[in-house]
């Protein structure tokens, strides 16, 4: 059984209909993960006992007739920031040592009772700062298509494991595109949803207003079916938003004629790659031959969207990591005199350069004296911003724009220009910063055969009408369906 031709919608069929079952599917699995991972390195730990209990488990339960969720027995693989119980959970830093957590994040809690296998964790750039993954402190997860490049982050590991075959499908978070951006740079299909659809309890925080778990798949019936599957008010989670029942996949349409997709001028100008500007106005095209009304709009906020971002993120993260002090968690320093000092040894010694860096931004703007010029500033950008997306969907039902300027990078290029990396997420902050739904879909191919993605952006809770276009665009495209040879 060749596990690459399945989906995770389509293997759960299979599954349900006996023609496989879920231990098969794990296995199938679990050879490419034998065979490719010591490349990839897009796991940080493997669960492979208990992945084949579960399996038995599982299987025995659609045996008996008790369990028929379109995820049961469907292998899935999770990012290492997103709390597994008593299966450890780093965030990709030194800091949390070998922390397992006592308690399962929501989403997994959902994921297990719809019978889905979790296959491991995931690598990521350290508590999900970076944009490629070479933050980790468990070394960078290579781009399966060329292994001289990063796959993205900070959900590197994830949309990697899923681009290889090694996961049919992942868990990441998105905090200024970390699901998008990564699934771009790898070819698979990633959606960071609206904030407050899926419950961040048990999500590590990076910055909590912006933080949001999403999919990282092989197509948009994926996405929407985990989508279903983990979304939902959370008493554990007060930003968690109660909805109607999802249905999300069920309600799936290609039929898109009539829909007013708005392309963003500025979005399309200074700074984007000839080739990824090419392939994503060719998906407009397609939308338009498929019966969508595109039409240009103003984006006059982009310029301002990366400081806003930094300063809101770093501010935030500032916070949530003071919790990370030797006592609570994980790696304590070995050398210090007293409280104080065994305090600041350990985050000395726990924490990596680029977490360091946001810490210390996010103190100074969030200092006496600075909060008014920055951060208080950067909120008031931020309204303006989401203002301004409102006006956008007072008249359309999605914007289409770049995911990144560029197709993946080489490894180091990166972080030897930071500023320049910061710059690369100008199409995606924003869409956290107004809190949106945002899908990324892959429409091609640089000229050095590097996938690139195109983005759809919904309105607050606009998750069925970015699906549907991603929907009626792969089903028109075969993108989403090409896999690179690992060697
Ligand atoms: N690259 C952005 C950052 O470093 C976004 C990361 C994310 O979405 N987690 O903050």
């Amino acid at each position: 059984m060749d596990i690459m031709h399945f989906t995770a919608v389509t293997l759960g069929e299979a599954i349900r209909r006996k023609e496989l079952t879920a231990v098969d599917a794990v296995k199938a699995v679990w050879k490419e993960i034998q065979a490719k991972n010591p490349a990839i390195n897009a796991y940080i730990t493997l669960n492979e006992e208990e992945a084949y209990k579960q399996a038995e488990n599982v299987q025995k339960q659609i045996d008996a007739g008790t369990l028929s969720s379109p995820l049961a027995g469907v292998p899935i693989a999770i990012k290492d920031n997103i709390c597994t119980k008593d299966l450890r959970t780093t965030c990709a830093s030194k800091i949390l040592g070998d922390f397992e957590p006592p308690y399962e994040a929501t989403v997994i809690q959902k994921l297990k009772a719809a019978g889905a296998i979790i296959l491991g964790k995931l690598n990521m750039d350290e508590f999900a700062m970076g944009s490629t993954t070479e933050t980790s402190y468990y070394g960078a997860t290579k781009n399966p298509w060329n292994q001289s490049k990063v796959p993205g982050g900070s959900s590197g590991g994830a949309a990697a494991a899923v681009a290889a075959n090694m996961a049919v499908c992942a868990l990441g978070s998105d905090t200024g595109g970390s699901i998008r951006q990564p699934a771009s740079y790898c070819g698979v299909t990633g959606l960071k949803p609206t904030y407050g659809t899926v419950s961040r309890y048990g999500l590590i925080a990076y910055a909590s207003s912006l933080d949001q778990i999403g999919p990282l798949a092989k197509d948009v019936r994926d996405c929407a079916a985990i989508l279903d599957c983990i979304c939902g008010s959370d008493p554990y989670d007060g930003t968690s938003l109660h909805l109607p029942k999802a249905e999300y996949a069920a309600n799936l349409s290609k039929d898109i004629k009539g829909m007013r997709v708005a392309l963003p001028v500025q979005c399309f100008e200074k700074g984007l790659s000839e080739d990824v500007k090419s392939r994503v106005l060719a998906v407009a095209q397609n939308l338009k031959e498929q019966g969508a009304i595109v039409e240009e709009v103003p984006l006059p906020f982009l310029d301002y969207v990366i400081p806003t971002y930094y300063i809101i993120a770093a501010a935030e993260a500032s916070s949530n990591l003071s919790r990370f002090d030797g006592v609570k968690y994980g790696f304590r320093a070995k050398d210090y005199d007293g409280l104080t000092e065994m305090y600041s040894a350990t985050r000395s010694e726990g924490f990596g350069a680029e977490v360091k860096k946001r810490i210390l931004l996010g103190t100074f703007v969030l200092s006496s004296g600075y909060y008014d010029a920055y951060y208080r500033k950067a909120l008031q950008v931020k309204a303006f911003i989401k203002q301004h997306f409102d006006q956008i969907f007072e008249k359309y039902d999605a914007i289409l724009s770049p995911v990144a300027p560029t197709t993946a990078p080489k490894l180091g290029e990166s972080l030897a220009d930071p500023l320049k990396m910061y710059l690369s997420d100008v199409y995606t902050v924003s869409v956290n910063l107004a809190g949106l739904p945002g899908l990324s879909v892959p429409c091609g191919f640089d000229r050095d055969g590097m996938p690139v993605g195109a983005q759809l952006i919904g309105a607050a809770l606009g998750e069925q009408k970015i699906l549907n276009l991603g929907y009626a665009y792969q089903s028109t495209t075969d993108f989403h369906t090409m896999f690179p040879e690992v060697k």
